[in-house]
């Protein structure tokens, strides 16, 4: 994050009218793929955030309530904000299997988001960028540079900032371009003429997203309940998956994209030329058995730069035991699980046995 003193400069309207577009021009030869311009007042998206909280859907992540009104209300986590640039980065990488990878159940379906390097870095290193061209031009500006690591409604800006809508599965969905990218923020000082709202909903009498979520998590269109989520189960649940949604998981160890993959704007997905998001130790590919045989140096070396290491080894090992328990019965899987029996957590063996009882579950059937 970043900060700089309050601009000081007056500038005419005229002048941030030419500002405005000329933001856009630079945010796109960083790199974003769009850039909207919004103000502050996120009242009803506050409103929206107070009954999902009361609702409990937040589960385990106390930090979406912990911070009051500093989320739905910019100026208060940053004084001074008074519009939000809001920017839009395509993450898929080219030639990257999706729901073919999810078909086979020995293979690690891991959420095309994280297949690379960490995303964090790089947007908020581009924005860092992009307040600096604004500063060349005009003086020094207060500003602050987020990405998805701070009280920040970031769909809601984005949705106001036009550059999409939400869908019923919760997504910013762009009519062009899907729902497959990341979001970042700039907050600043410079009071900039905004952008109108994205307010058309485009996902009319569908509801694709709903029925194939494999945990029913959206309860109602544009909620989700994250307890449900496998999103939320992989990668934010510390302890254990309850056992209702652990054969529902299938081979989704880190995330889930399936109510973005049955999506029909998905199909306009872009793909990204950034090298960092290209999939490394060929994780949009490689067998349950073979990540499960990782050590934990060998995690920490294979995700280090990566989103995937924020879980850390053992929630890793949780989410591939379920993922093994649902994959096919093979000696291989068995034998995998068998060597992890010991392994010094009580959260990992308890995964392992309910892995193991279904795989032997499945012996008997072959053998019947
Ligand atoms: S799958 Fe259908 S209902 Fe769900 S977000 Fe996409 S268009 Fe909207």
């Amino acid at each position: 994050m970043s900060t700089t003193a309050p601009s000081t400069h007056k500038l005419s309207d005229t002048d941030l009218a030419a500002l405005a577009t000329r933001i856009k021009t630079w945010g796109r030869e960083l790199g974003f793929q769009e850039v909207g311009i919004t103000d502050t007042d996120l009242e009803s998206h506050e409103r929206y955030l107070e009954r999902w909280l009361a609702a409990g859907h937040h589960g385990e992540m106390g930090f979406m309530a912990k911070h009051g009104t500093k989320r739905t209300r910019p100026e208060e986590l940053v004084p001074g904000t008074l519009r939000v640039i809001s920017v839009r980065m395509d993450y898929l990488p080219p030639e990257v299997e999706t729901t073919k990878v999810l078909g086979k159940p020995d293979t690690a379906y891991v959420s095309r988001y994280a297949l690379g390097r960490d995303y964090h870095k790089l947007i908020r290193k581009r924005l860092a960028h992009l307040a600096k061209r604004i500063e060349a031009e005009v003086g020094p500006i207060g500003y602050r540079a987020f990405v998805d690591s701070a009280p920040v409604m970031e769909r809601a800006l984005a949705q106001k900032a036009g550059l999409g809508w939400f869908g019923k599965n919760a997504m910013l969905i762009h009519p062009r371009a899907g729902s497959q990218f990341f979001l970042g923020e700039l907050y600043t000082d410079l009071p900039l003429p905004t952008d109108a709202p994205f307010d058309t909903e485009h996902c009319g009498k569908c509801s694709a997203c709903r029925t194939a979520c494999p945990t029913d998590a959206i309860v109602d269109d544009k909620v989700i309940d994250s307890r449900r989520c496998i999103s939320y189960l992989t990668i934010e649940l510390d302890g254990a998956i309850p056992e209702q949604y652990r054969e529902a998981m299938g081979n989704r160890v880190y995330g889930c994209d399936d109510c973005q993959l049955v999506c029909p704007f998905t199909r306009f997905t872009r793909v990204s030329q950034e090298d960092d998001f290209a999939p490394r130790h060929d994780l949009d590919r490689i067998a349950l058995t073979r990540l499960f045989a990782w050590s934990e140096e060998e995690f920490l070396d294979k995700t280090a730069g990566s989103a995937i290491r924020r879980i850390g080894y053992v929630r890793w090992l949780r989410n591939l035991a379920v993922g093994l328990g649902n994959a096919p019965w093979s000696e291989a899987v068995e034998a995998a699980l068998k060597a992890r029996l010991a392994y010094p957590s009580d959260l990992v063996r308890e995964h392992v046995r309910w892995a193991l009882a279904r795989q032997r579950d499945k012996r008997a059937q072959r053998i019947l």
